[in-house]
């Protein structure tokens, strides 16, 4: 015995009309029925999705390449598949199973990108909440070969941003050539990635500096495992803080997760000899500008890291589910999605807002009946 669901032909959606336009809230935007799904799509009936930054540089189009229109945005959904597209072969998944939409949602699995598991750069890759409509709807199509299983272990709201906040910053530590007991430092450590990346910095074996503004901020990081604290708006000399907060000569690496070109400024500056600059966050028109001597002189690499592949994504998920990373989260209905991209932009949001999307369900039946996962 399987599970099938009655899917409503409408449905509550977050729609941003025109590029750069206003935020709409809508009831009668169409879902994609089972029938229309195309073979290797499948349809996902959402139970939560976290709101990442990306979301509102999104919505405000401020990246070189611009969003679909009209765009629902989000990639940091939880929910059940509810329909497979007809035809659709050697399907990974199933009708009924628990799986996560991330930023990736399609990618051709065949190209030299994809064969080396940088799927994430796939010249055919299609992007949640940017190129194909995302999860701040109700319902969202994606893609059998790129939905993440969710462990049964770990709760669906809990889930929702490790799907982009989480994989990426264990990806980007991963790829910080850093190892056991060095010095890491995360500017942006109060925000969603941020306070992901000092736990998952943490369960790796680093010590972290974290590098935020505000009381509230502090005391997150500090009670995540962040050794040290640097206030960026506070410090007089932030080159000096954290090298001093490291015994002196600067970390090993630094995971740059704050959405403002300052935050980049100093980092050839403050890094150890042979460090690492991972670059992570996305300002809107952002350009690295840094010292090319010191930059040679002192062996500094410089790594542009994006989101992650499937194979991260269940990695981050798995040390999720061990309880060795916890999104910290404060959940909120569909409706609250505009303010939450205000206070994104204000710097207020202490770790994630995510969005309880069952709230807003119009039809909520579903029942148990013959199998349907063709
Ligand atoms: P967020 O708004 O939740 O967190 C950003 C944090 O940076 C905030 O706490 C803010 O107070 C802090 N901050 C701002 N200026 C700072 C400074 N000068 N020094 C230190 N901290 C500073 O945002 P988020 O959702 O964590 O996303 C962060 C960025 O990462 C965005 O640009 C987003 O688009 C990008 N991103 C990139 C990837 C990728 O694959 N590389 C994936 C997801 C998100
Ligand atoms: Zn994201």
């Amino acid at each position: 015995m399987s599970t099938s669901y009655t899917i409503p032909k409408t449905q509550k959606a977050a729609v941003v009309e025109s590029v750069g336009g206003t935020l709409q809230i809508k009831d009668d935007y169409p879902v994609k029925q089972a029938s229309e799904l195309a073979p290797g799509e499948c349809l996902v009936k959402l139970e939560f999705t976290g709101v990442c930054h990306t979301d509102l540089h999104a919505a405000k189009n401020d990246w070189p390449v611009p969003a679909k229109t009209p765009l629902i945005g989000g990639h940091e959904g939880v929910g059940h598949i509810v329909a497979i597209g007809e035809h659709t072969q050697d399907s990974p998944v199933k009708v009924g199973d628990r799986v996560g939409i991330k930023w990736l949602a399609y990618s051709c699995l065949e190209c030299e990108q994809c064969r080396k598991g940088n799927e994430q750069v796939c010249v055919k890759g299609k992007y949640s909440g940017f190129s194909v409509d995302g999860t701040f709807s109700q319902y969202v199509v994606s893609w059998v070969s790129h939905v993440t299983p969710i462990p049964a272990n770990l709760d669906s709201a809990e889930a929702a941003s490790i799907l982009c906040a989480g994989i990426t910053v264990y990806r980007a530590i991963k790829h910080s050539q850093t190892h056991i007991g060095d010095w890491i430092v995360l500017p942006g450590a109060g925000g969603g990635l941020g306070h992901l990346a000092i736990q998952y910095a943490v369960a790796m074996g680093l010590r972290v500096v974290a590098v935020d503004t505000g009381a509230e901020k502090r005391d997150l990081c500090l009670k995540l495992g962040a050794e040290k604290w640097v206030d960026f708006k506070e410090t007089k000399d932030l080159v000096k803080d954290i090298k001093d907060a490291t015994g002196g000569a600067g970390p090993h690496s630094t995971i740059i997760t704050a959405a403002s070109n300052a935050a980049y400024e100093q980092a050839i500056d403050y890094l150890r000899p042979g460090g690492t600059l991972m670059v992570v966050s996305l300002p809107g028109q952002g350009k690295l500008s840094c010292d090319i001597f010191f930059t040679v002189t002192k062996a500094i690499s410089i790594l542009g890291s994006y989101v992650g592949n499937r194979q991260d994504a269940i990695e981050s998920l798995d040390i999720a589910a061990r309880g060795k990373v916890k999104c910290y989260y404060t959940l909120k209905p569909l409706s609250a999605l505009q303010e939450t991209y205000e206070g994104l932009e204000e710097g207020t949001v202490v770790g994630r807002v995510v969005l309880d999307m069952k709230q807003t369900l119009v039809y909520h039946f579903w029942v148990f009946s013959s199998r349907h996962d063709s």
